[in-house]
Parts: C-alpha cells; structure tokens; sequence
C-alpha cells in the first residue's frame, strides 16, 4: 500500500490541514493500491506563499547554477527508475515495456533536453536601440493529467526552473504516485526550499484554488478542454497568463504509394498505445479508396501482434482504461459509432474474451463513418479508430483539418515531395512523417482548440519568461 498523505511545502513534507484522502486504485486488478491527502484550499495557500517568498532569490540564480540543478534531478531521476516503472504500471494500468521505454524515459528526456537547450538559452539581447531582457514569470501553477504522469510534470517543471520560476504542482488524483517520487527527486537534488511545492488533491478543490489564485502569475494547464475552459475562465478574472494543452483528433494521411503493411501498423500502434490514452494519437485515418480493403485485410492479420492484457507482462501491448469512468465513456462512443451507422471491422463494445475483470477495452476499428459524426469529431481518448478513403489529396487534405483541434498529424508513404506538402499542409502543431523520431527539444503544443503555448526544451523555458524592453541602457 502506498500510503503519502502528506504535502510537500517549503522543502518539507508536511500534513494537510484538512484529513480527507482520495483512494487510488489499480485499473488492471481494480484494487486499491494507496491514498494520498486530498487537499485543501488552505494547503494551496501555504504552497503559493512558499512558492512567492522563494521566487525573488530563486529568479536570481546564474543559468549555470540552474544548468546544474537540472543535471542533479536527471542524476537522481535516474536512481529511482525501478521505483517509476512500478508505480506508473500499477497506478495507470501502463504495460510495464512500454512504462519502461516511454513513460519513465519521457520524463527524464525532457530534464536532459532543457538542461541541454538551456546552455545556448540568451536571457537577455542587445538591439541597435533596446536592451531585451528575458525574467521569469513569477510563481507558476502546475496542473497535470493522469495519462502520461511523469512526462507532464517534467516538461512544466523542467521549463519553470530552467526560467527562474518556483512552481506548485497539482498532479491527477487517478496517478499521484509518480509525481510523489519526483517530488523525492526534486528533494535529493537540492532544489532550494519553497521553489518546488506538491499540493496533491481533486481538480475542483486543489485545481480551482491554484486557478484562481490571486498571487499565482501563471497556470500551465494539460487536459480536457472542458477544464481548460474553466482555467481560462478564472484566470480571466485577474489577467494570469495561461499555457493550455488540451485535446486532439488527429489526422494519419496514407499516400497512395504507401506499403500497406507499414499503414495497418501505423494505424494499430497509433490507437493501443496507452490504450488510445494519448493527446497526440492519430485516430482517423485518410486511405486513398483502392487501398481501403487491403488495409482492413493487413489490419485484421496484424491484429495479434498488439496483445491486450496484464500490465505488469512484458508482451503485454495495451492495457486497460485508466479508470471505469474512462472505460464507460469508450464503451459509450463505441456504441454511438454503431448506432449511428458506422462498420465495425474489428473490435466492439465490451471487454476482451478473459478479461472480465480490469477496464480493458477492445481495439476497435470502424470504417464508412461519416465525417461529421460524433465518433469522427470528438476525442475518445480509448482505441478507437474510424476510416476515410479519399479520391484526390487536396481532399485528405481538407478532411484531416476538418476539426476543432490541431495537435498532431501523421503521414505515411514514400514520395519525399509529397510526404512534404502533406506535412506542411496539416494544420496542427506536429507533424511525423513515417517512423520520423520525437526531438525532446522541439515544440509541443495545438494549433485550435488543442490549446495555447508550447512545451519542450526552449519554446518551454519561454513558456515561463517575461520579455522586457529597455531604453538608454548605459553601455
Ligand atoms: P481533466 O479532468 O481535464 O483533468 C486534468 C487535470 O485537471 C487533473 O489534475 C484534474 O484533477 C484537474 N482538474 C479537474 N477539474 C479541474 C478544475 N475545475 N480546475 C482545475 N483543475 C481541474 O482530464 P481527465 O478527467 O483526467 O480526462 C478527461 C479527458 O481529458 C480525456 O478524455 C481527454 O480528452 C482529456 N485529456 C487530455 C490530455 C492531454 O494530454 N491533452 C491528457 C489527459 C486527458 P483530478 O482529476 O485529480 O480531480
Ligand atoms: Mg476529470
């Protein structure tokens, strides 16, 4: 049992003022695995004043001195990786490979990468007639999702200390576990006192408080966009500056030159990993019209090469929803995508033969969907994918930005010119074009309602900075 019903404030573990807990539950066994505090309003105020009297000396630090803070939380980042994956594979339900290549090394990539961008990082620029100078913003307020748990709290923190900024942290009730070992690390590496504060609680207590907080100057949000919505709505109130990263749909365009093999396992990998539990996942998939019942052929034989089962089994490919409400909302949609018309190729409603208990989904694929239904417009965030053929490009084209959200978008073929205008041509703010690698130090974030900033490396040190102009700077 995990059992972390204290807060971390002013560089100590300290109780909530209030003594409700919340229960965190393992989706694959659905036993309760821990609890931590569930905070208060109070507790949030205590995390802000630690925070704002760190700040003034905090923003002062050389880079160097920040550079090598970042070095010290990689180094002891690094010593608690058993502990990471286990935790993350029994609070999130995360198959334990992919916990280990993904979840963990997420999070400690973007401790590297800001570290590394940080060097060539200028905090100041000399114009013919100005002196720009870059500060950072103040005291910051985290708040995270439970999908990916380390890698969302490290790409926030790593850009708030790289700023200069002190920070509360807010992370999911459904996978606190993992924030606690950062907070541990952040402990270790000697993060000075009151510049890294952990206020665990619910969204509408501990989230609202941090939202509407009059001395927090900035909140960074990642999300629903329901809640960010209402993040947008407090912070109005007294101009906080916010950075929102929130949901997607995004699009897979398959060229006609395309092996279909590599389409089918796009496609597969796309929706199971993290169970479709993934903000960029590419869940509407664009095949020219002849490739359309070779693909759902490819599709059906590949099918088994992505197991679904125990998390902590290292064949295991998918796992199960987060939560039963999660797996409620696929199932929902699943059932909406039916009644509504749509084909099922593989997959359904219900849970996977053997797999009564856990909230497993199937992988579900649906094909003459109509575009403007709720299966093809809204996020699912379960795996589900739904198909489009298309006769010409500029077509694809305009269906794949035919949605509210602009996060990611995925390319698959072999023409390089092609590839390329297609890339260009997708509205969002990432693009992969085939088995393309991620870059720790390139932007992260949606065009759209998909959201406001970015994150990663040095767009997300900015993140986290004032630009101030002076004039008649002595030389
Ligand atoms: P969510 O409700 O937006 O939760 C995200 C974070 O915000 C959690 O820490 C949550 O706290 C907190 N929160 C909830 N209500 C709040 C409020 N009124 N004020 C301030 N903070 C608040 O997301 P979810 O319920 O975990 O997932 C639902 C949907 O969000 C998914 O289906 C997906 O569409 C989307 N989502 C997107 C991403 C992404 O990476 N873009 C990630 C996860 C989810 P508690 O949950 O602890 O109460
Ligand atoms: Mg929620």
């Amino acid at each position: 049992m995990y059992n972390y019903t204290k807060q971390y404030i002013n560089g100590e573990w300290v109780d909530s003022t209030g003594d409700e807990t919340i229960d965190v539950y393992n989706p694959a066994t659905e036993e309760k695995i821990g609890m931590v505090a569930s905070g208060t309003k109070e507790d949030v105020d205590r995390a802000v004043k630690a925070a704002r009297d760190a700040f003034p000396s905090f923003s002062k630090t050389s880079k160097q001195e920040r550079i090598q803070l970042l070095e010290r939380i990689v180094e002891e980042y690094e010593k608690r990786k058993d502990d990471f994956i286990k935790v993350i594979t029994e609070e999130l339900g995360s198959p334990v490979t992919f916990t280990e290549e993904t979840q963990y090394q997420m999070g400690l990539n973007h401790f590297k990468a800001t570290a590394k961008v940080l060097r060539n990082f200028d905090f100041y620029e000399e114009r013919e007639n100005s002196y720009i100078q870059k500060e950072a913003v103040g005291v910051a307020g985290l708040i995270t999702p439970w999908n990916f748990p380390t890698n969302q709290v490290a790409t926030k923190l790593a850009g708030a200390l790289a700023a200069g900024s002190t920070v509360v942290l807010k992370p999911a009730g459904m996978t606190p576990f993992a924030a606690i070992i950062i907070a541990e690390v952040l402990e270790k590496a000697d993060v000075p006192k009151g510049v890294f504060n952990l206020v665990n609680g619910t969204g509408s207590t501990v989230g609202d408080a941090i939202s509407s907080h009059p001395d927090i100057d900035l909140v960074s949000f990642t999300g629903s966009g329901g809640v960010g919505t209402k993040i947008m709505e407090n912070a109005a109130q007294d101009i906080k500056k916010i950075a929102l990263e929130l949901g997607g749909k995004s699009p897979i365009v398959v060229l006609d030159d395309a092996s279909v093999e590599t389409a089918a396992r796009t496609a597969l990998e796309n929706i199971a990993s993290n169970t479709g539990q993934v903000c960029t996942a590419g869940t509407r998939i664009f095949l020219p019209k002849d490739v359309h019942d070779p693909f759902v052929e490819m599709v059906k034989k590949l099918e088994s090469d992505y197991p679904i089962g125990d998390p902590t089994d290292k064949d295991t490919f998918m796992g199960p929803q987060v939560s039963e409400d999660q797996w409620q909302t696929v199932q929902d949609y699943i059932q909406k995508g039916i009644d509504d018309g749509a084909e099922l190729i593989i997959g359904g409603t219900g849970k996977p033969d053997g797999l009564d208990t856990g909230h497993y989904s199937k992988l579900t694929m649906f094909t003459n969907v109509d575009h403007d239904s709720t299966i093809a417009q809204e996020e699912i965030f379960g795996p589900v994918m739904t198909i489009f053929t298309y006769d010409t490009l500029e077509e694809a084209i305009e269906l794949a930005n035919t949605t509210i959200f602009g996060l990611a978008g995925y390319v698959v073929g072999e023409d390089p010119e092609t590839l390329t205008k297609v890339a260009k041509s997708i509205r969002a703010g990432r693009v992969t074009i085939n088995d393309g690698e991620s870059d720790f130090t390139a932007p992260f974030g949606g065009y759209k309602q998909s959201g406001i900033g970015r994150e990663w490396g040095d767009y997300g040190i900015e993140e986290f900075l004032e630009s101030k102009s002076i004039f008649g700077m002595p030389k």
